[in-house]
Parts: structure tokens; C-alpha cells; sequence
């Protein structure tokens, strides 16, 4: 029953290609470090390969408020017959300014933070961050900031305690109290503005933000900035054989469903690509897959090919449908093996990971995906030759986790999640497989035309 490696089924010529893939990968990362970001990318891409807010067309999209797409494909067939439908996510754990967040404090200029998403908060010291978002001013105008990227632009840094004085501190604590969430304290600046009196050196870097971009402090109350790692996309492994970018849940997914929605003739079935935000914090919100975006693009795409519809109807449509919730999974840890049960895990570098399941402490707070529509998945990856493993997340009782797989399966439909392994997943440096991302995109792609 155990799967192997997916390289040893791979030819020379097979492995330039996924490597080539995965350069399109990186560059994607790269210029995706936030939701909105995301959305932008995913928009153009879709907007270059015929896609359109027309709605009566073939290839139809929509962004919502910036910060999620929906795009819609017609097919052959009857839409009345049920769509396929994959989601992903483009929000990842970050950490958020908070709306006031400047200060200054022992000669330094600081800006407060309040985390977004499961973060092991020791991993966000001590790396170089960037700072990405937009900024709505006083007149109503929008000012996007992308600071951190590029190779001359400033880094910014949450401070970690030396080692000499941290015994106390950090070192006797518990990993996870040993750096407080009010403790992510972002260094922003140390000159001092000459001839001020009183906090010297926040007026100079609120200065420089006034010169810079028009922006007062109390713009901060109505911004969305956000605090990434400054790292790059890079080849890991001297083989090269893996990606460590920061972002890859879930943006492993978001690429490889923009490629498969893109690409090949007219499917028969209509598909439904979801780029969605807020999962990491539970899909609540007016961007989120719970909100009702969902059923008003899609009341707007039947309307626009000519269809009755109404409420029943999109409802019933829904319910019909066939859907993956592509999501990442946590592979097998080489150095913390016990977390997980190896005989029902995911591995680096095995295919793409079907979980029938998710959620934690029996199965709570998941969907659990039928057998029946198990085996009918299965039945179309060996079909299409995709190399596939299967895997839960963790050990009996050992945490677990959940994805939007249940927020769709209540509309009735049939869901699986579906995915790549990732190793340290949710830190600052998530690692894939490039084969695993490949062969993501290829089940995306044979599921659309299913
Ligand atoms: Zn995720």
C-alpha cells in the first residue's frame, strides 16, 4: 500500500519540465506575498487567457473587493447538471499592523502587530520582513505599499533576545510562551528628526511616510499593511529538487488551479475556480468562501448564458456539483516522525495527497468525503496517470486542522481535499516538492475535464 517517491516515475525529459513548471512557480510567489496581491496576479493571468466580467462569454471572472477571484468556465454540457468546482486559498499567517501602530521607545522607532493565522510566533524574530498592503487616506484616496522586496529597498525586523541574558526571558518557558504575540514588534527606524522635542525619531519615519506616500498616522486606522517575510522563492536541496518560498499554503494550490482553468479545450462540464481569502481564520467575512459572493457571480454567469435561474435553482446546481478543496497537507517530518501515523501520512515528493477527511479529535469540525466519491476520484487519477498518495493530518489526537472543504460540502455537493505536502508548513519558509506541484496542476487539470 505504500506509494513511492514520484521522481523514480519520471523521465529526464519529464523532470526539465516540472522543473521548468516550477520556475513559472517561484516567479508567481514572488509577486503574490498577500491576498491582494494574489488577486491581482490571478486576475491579469485570467484577463490574458480570454477570461472576462462579461458575462455572457465562454471564460467569465470576477475579483471581490480585491482580495478574492472567482472564474467560471462554460462546458458542454448542461450547467444545470452540476459543476466542478476546485477551491483554494490565497490568504496565509502573516502579521497585520495594527491600526495605531507607531511608537518610540529607547531611541528606536517601533509599529505594533497583531498576528493573522496559525504562526509559531518564535519563527517571525530575527528574519528580514517586508511590509506590503495599501493604505486608504484621510480624502478617500489609496496609496499600495510594497516595501522589502526588491534587492535595494529596506528590510524591517522583530528583535530576538542574545542568548546571553534570554535564561530567564525565553529559555526556561514553554517554546510557545517564550515570545509573547505582543512581543512581534516590528524595528522601523532610529535617526531622529532635527530640532523635534518629543519623540524625535517617530516623526522622522512618520515624516518620511508623509514624503513618501501622503500618509498621516492616523491614515493607519482605515490600512491593511501587512508583514511578510522579505524572502525569495528559492531551489532547495543541491538536486534542486524542492521550492522554500514563504506562502506555499495555499498558494501551491492557487497556481496550479489557475494553470488547469486556462488551459485545454472546452470541458464538459462547466468549472468553477475559487481563489478564496480569510481561511486561515475560519472563512469568516465578505471575502471569504462563506460569503455570498459565491451565489451572486453565479446567478450573474447563468443569467449572462441565457439560463432562468434563481435561488432554487443555483442551489440545486450546486448540490449536483462534484468539487476538490485544494489545500496543502503536512508530509512526514524526517525529525519529528512520531506526530505523525506513517501508515496513513503524506509524504515530500509522493504526488499530489487526497485526505478523506480532515478536522481534529475525532474527525470534529470536518467533512468527511464519501467513499463512493473517494473511489470515484481515484479512479480518475490512475486514469489520467497521476501520481497520488493519500494522508491524514497528524496522529490520532494529536492536533489536526481544517480546510473550506466543509463550508462547501453544506451546499450539498460532493468534496475532497486535495493537495500538496508541504514541510514546515505555516512557517515563515514553507518547502514543496516540485513533482508535488506538478502533479497538483495535472489532477486539477483531469478533474476539470472529468
Ligand atoms: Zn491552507
Amino acid at each position: 500500500m505504500q506509494k513511492q517517491s514520484g521522481w523514480k516515475q519520471k523521465s529526464k525529459e519529464d523532470i526539465r519540465e516540472i522543473f521548468r513548471f516550477c520556475e513559472g512557480y517561484k516567479s508567481f510567489l514572488d509577486r503574490a506575498k498577500t491576498e491582494r496581491e494574489s488577486a491581482r496576479y490571478i486576475g491579469d493571468y485570467l484577463a490574458k487567457n480570454g477570461f472576462s466580467e462579461d458575462h455572457s462569454g465562454e471564460r467569465v471572472f470576477r475579483v471581490n473587493r480585491g482580495k478574492e477571484v472567482i472564474a467560471f468556465r462554460r462546458g458542454e454540457k448542461d450547467p444545470a447538471d452540476g459543476l466542478r468546482i476546485i477551491v483554494a486559498h490565497v490568504d496565509a499567517p502573516r502579521l497585520d499592523l495594527k491600526q495605531n501602530p507607531v511608537y518610540e521607545d529607547v531611541d528606536l522607532a517601533l509599529l505594533r502587530t497583531h498576528y493573522y493565522g496559525g504562526i509559531k510566533k518564535y519563527q517571525w524574530v530575527a528574519i528580514p520582513l517586508a511590509l506590503h498592503g495599501v493604505v486608504i487616506r484621510a480624502d478617500g484616496t489609496t496609496v499600495e505599499i510594497a516595501l522589502g522586496e526588491s534587492d535595494d529597498d529596506p528590510v524591517f525586523l522583530i528583535d530576538d533576545l542574545l542568548p546571553h541574558l534570554s535564561r530567564k526571558a525565553q529559555d526556561e518557558k514553554k517554546l510557545s510562551e517564550a515570545i509573547e504575540g505582543e512581543k512581534l514588534i516590528v524595528l522601523f527606524g532610529s535617526i531622529p528628526l532635527a530640532g523635534a522635542e518629543k519623540d524625535a525619531i517617530k516623526e522622522a519615519v512618520l515624516g518620511i511616510l508623509k514624503d513618501r506616500y501622503g500618509i498621516t498616522e492616523e491614515d493607519f486606522i482605515s490600512a491593511e499593511l501587512e508583514i511578510v517575510p522579505a524572502f525569495k522563492a528559492r531551489d532547495v536541496g543541491i538536486d534542486r529538487s524542492m521550492v522554500g518560498a514563504y506562502g506555499q499554503d495555499d498558494r501551491a494550490s492557487a497556481f496550479g488551479l489557475l494553470k488547469a482553468i486556462c488551459e485545454g479545450a472546452a470541458p464538459r462540464q462547466s468549472c468553477l475556480a475559487i481563489f478564496t481569502d480569510k481561511e486561515e481564520v475560519g472563512s469568516e467575512g465578505n471575502t471569504s468562501v462563506r460569503s455570498n459572493f459565491l451565489q451572486i457571480f453565479l446567478y450573474d454567469v447563468l443569467s449572462g448564458m441565457g439560463i432562468k435561474t434563481d435561488e432554487a435553482f443555483i442551489r440545486r446546481m450546486l448540490y449536483s456539483s462534484k468539487a476538490l478543496s485544494a489545500d496543502v497537507n503536512g508530509a512526514v517530518n524526517p525529525t519529528f516522525q512520531d506526530v505523525h501515523e506513517k501508515q496513513n501520512a503524506c509524504f515530500l515528493g509522493r504526488g499530489v495527497c487526497i485526505s478523506k477527511f480532515t478536522g481534529h479529535l475525532g474527525k470534529s469540525g470536518a467533512s468527511d468525503a464519501n467513499a463512493e466519491y473517494v473511489g470515484e476520484i481515484r479512479r480518475l487519477f490512475d486514469r489520467g496517470g497521476v501520481i497520488w498518495q493519500t494522508g491524514e493530518m497528524g496522529r490520532v489526537d494529536e492536533g489536526g486542522g481544517g480546510t473550506v472543504a466543509k463550508f462547501l460540502a453544506a451546499y450539498g455537493m460532493d468534496i475532497i481535499d486535495c493537495g500538496v505536502p508541504l514541510l514546515t508548513m505555516h512557517s515563515p519558509y514553507e518547502i514543496s516538492s516540485k513533482v508535488d506541484i506538478y502533479e497538483a496542476c495535472r489532477a486539477f487539470q483531469i478533474f476539470f475535464r472529468s
